[in-house]
């Protein structure tokens, strides 16, 4: 619905494999001194010193992750980037580089793949990463992106999903359920336009939601935000699948349990609003929306006065010893187990 029908059109078929990446390139610069060699060799050269190394990937494809009917290319290439730098940010590390491999079909001409590389290259330049490598090829059906995120920590910074005890706060960052609700609005509109092409949507109320979807942000000011604060998560994970499984994976892999506090969960009131209107439940949305790109994480009871009052942080439970489960303590005060199977898996208890 967003395609501008009168862009220009070059045919992929016009340029070599060689020339496509040394032009889709050509502005990215190298910022991080790790970064020895990028684009041009046969492969890239890193150095890292005396820091680990992180490193994460992730495949996002045309129809399963992605809907190019509302997703702008550019917002793809950034929300490419995004979901992978969020991975690196998890573990409390630096982002440095990135490479990206890219397979579409001959439906998309050059301009489009610019378009994308623009966000890519805008991702890049915000959370200043280096693009170090990638390739680019023909596939049958549809477009397909593979990101490559690295990243840089001292050994004893690194925050892995294991390191949980019983009474340490489980803390989020920002608010949560919009993105799932942003997609739940571009969806509707969709079917909107497929019954008149001619309709275009009023999106103006939904805008928090909406970006929160199509342009999330990896949450690189926390990492550094809690450096600052001289904070050490003892575990952390970020959401991309809602808050329920990412709680559980947390407590499996930390063998502890976790109270989780209904009333504290983080809602944006454009999220209260929208779930009204779809007749959805917010804490049902927080807890199996996804893709919202927040940071959870826990802390030690001690670094509580570091991080109290902070806008970006809310305490929203307590770990508790492995036995006792994972709960939902609700507002009514009642206890339910927390599960990961998504929507309606509070039903019927
Ligand atoms: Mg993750």
């Amino acid at each position: 619905m967003l395609e501008d029908k009168e862009q220009k059109r070059t045919s992929l078929d016009n340029l070599g494999e060689f020339r496509l990446i040394e032009h889709l390139t050509e502005n990215f610069n190298l910022n991080h001194s790790s970064s020895k060699v990028g684009i041009g060799d046969d492969a890239a050269v890193l150095d890292y010193t005396d820091k680990k190394t992180v490193l994460t990937t992730d495949m996002l494809v045309e129809g399963v992750h992605f809907d190019l009917s509302y997703m702008p290319l550019k917002h793809l290439g950034y929300k490419a980037v995004m979901v992978n730098l969020s991975d690196v940010y998890a573990m409390n590390a630096v982002a440095t580089q990135i490479t990206i491999s890219i397979a579409v079909s001959n439906r998309f001409p050059l301009e489009a793949l610019e378009e994308l590389y623009s966000g890519i290259a805008l991702a890049c330049k915000l959370y200043n990463v280096d693009l170090v490598g990638g390739d680019t090829t023909s596939s049958t059906k549809g477009m397909l992106i593979s990101v490559t995120a690295l990243g840089q920590a001292q050994d004893h910074k690194i925050a892995y999903r294991s390191g949980a005890k019983p009474n340490d706060l489980l803390v989020v960052s920002g608010d949560l359920g919009g993105a799932y609700l942003g997609l739940q609005v571009l969806e509707r509109e969709k079917e909107v336009f497929k019954v008149n092409p001619n309709n275009q949507p009023d999106l103006s109320p939904y805008t928090y939601i909406v970006e929160r979807q199509l342009k999330p942000e990896a949450r690189k000011d926390v990492v550094e935000l809690l450096e600052k604060l001289e904070v050490q998560p003892t575990s952390m994970i970020d959401i991309s699948d809602g808050l329920s499984s990412e709680i559980l994976h947390l407590s499996k892999s930390s063998k502890v349990g976790c109270n989780l506090f209904e009333d504290k969960i983080p809602l944006d009131p454009t999220v209260i609003s929208a779930c009204e209107e779809f007749k959805m439940d917010s804490t049902m949305v927080a807890l199996s929306g996804g893709e919202d790109y927040e940071l959870l994480f826990t802390i030690d009871q001690n670094d509580f006065e570091k991080i109290k009052g902070n806008p970006h942080f809310t305490v929203i439970g307590h770990m508790t010893e492995e036995k006792e489960g994972n709960h939902l303590i609700t507002r009514a005060n009642t206890k339910i187990p927390i599960s990961a199977q998504g929507w309606n898996s509070f039903k019927g208890e």
